[in-house]
């Protein structure tokens, strides 16, 4: 296992912000950079963490969904996707995917489902979308003959421009029959635009390319789909469960959507 000590990496930055165990020290100077400039990061991570666990209820339960691609799936927390998925259907199915070797050090805990549903991880970069999609682990777990959500949830802001981001998304989602999802979000300046070049300057400086996109570039994402009210919004405010909480639109900082193929 290859785990690189030297250098922060976002999954387990991301980790320390939920309050989770799997970081190193490296990890935690950055993120406590990021902590000093910008408190609500974990505020941020928590809304944006709480919208995975609705949307996913939302797919399998409104929309009947029972396969599931997620990728850039993160170190695992508590509820993952599938247990999400598998509490409402059981015989849900999901490939998980992450370019980062910490990820698949700890993906034992991906794999433990519901005995009728499957779970596969794949250790793979979102950018390069032709392996993902040939992968044998995902053609054992999902027929992508039938519909299926694909995520990329808090992602997209690792893989700035010059790797033809919108590029990426409409390869893998053409790859998908009619009535599959997509599912995305998006870390945001359009609250707080000096605060974000701050916290994105740190990410950069630790070598992790980072990029965050207003709301325009977020819904550019979702070019050619039907968005699945309320649209492209806040992740609070995305349907939530009774009152919206009553967060700061700059503390949260993020743009999410869900969105069908016709
Ligand atoms: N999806 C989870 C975790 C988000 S953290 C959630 O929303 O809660 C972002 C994750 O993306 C990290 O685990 C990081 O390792 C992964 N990631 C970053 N760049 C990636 C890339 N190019 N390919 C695949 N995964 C990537």
């Amino acid at each position: 296992m290859n785990i690189d000590t030297t250098k922060p990496h976002s999954a387990r930055m991301y980790d320390y912000y939920l309050g989770g165990k799997d970081h190193y020290e490296v990890d935690e100077q950055a993120a406590a950079h990021v902590i000093a400039v910008y408190p609500g990061i974990k505020t941020c991570a928590r809304t944006n963490r709480s919208f995975m666990h609705r949307a996913t209820r939302w797919l399998a339960k409104e929309a009947g969904i029972r396969q599931f691609l997620d990728i850039g799936t993160g170190i695992p927390t508590e509820p993952n996707l599938h247990q999400v998925a598998q509490d409402v259907a059981p015989d849900a199915r999901i490939v998980y995917a992450d370019n980062d070797p910490i990820v698949l050090a700890y993906a034992q805990a991906l794999l433990h489902g519901t005995p009728e549903g499957r779970t596969a991880y794949l250790q793979a970069d979102v950018r390069e979308p032709e392996r993902i999609l040939t992968a044998p682990e995902l053609h054992e777990t999902l027929d992508l003959n039938q519909p299926l959500a694909l995520s990329f949830n808090a992602l997209f802001h690792f893989v700035p421009d010059e790797y033809q981001p919108y590029a990426l998304v409409r390869q893998f989602v053409e790859a998908l029959p009619s009535g599959s999802y997509l599912v995305l979000s998006h870390c945001t300046p359009d609250f707080d635009p000096e605060t974000w070049e701050k916290v994105a300057a740190i990410y950069r400086g630790g070598g992790i390319p980072a990029q965050v996109r207003s709301k325009a570039e977020v819904e550019r994402f979702f070019e050619g789909l039907e968005l699945v009210a309320p649209g492209v919004e806040e992740p609070h405010r995305w349907k939530p469960d009774g009152e919206v909480p009553a967060l700061s639109s700059a503390d949260v900082s993020f743009w999410v959507g869900v969105a069908r193929k016709p």
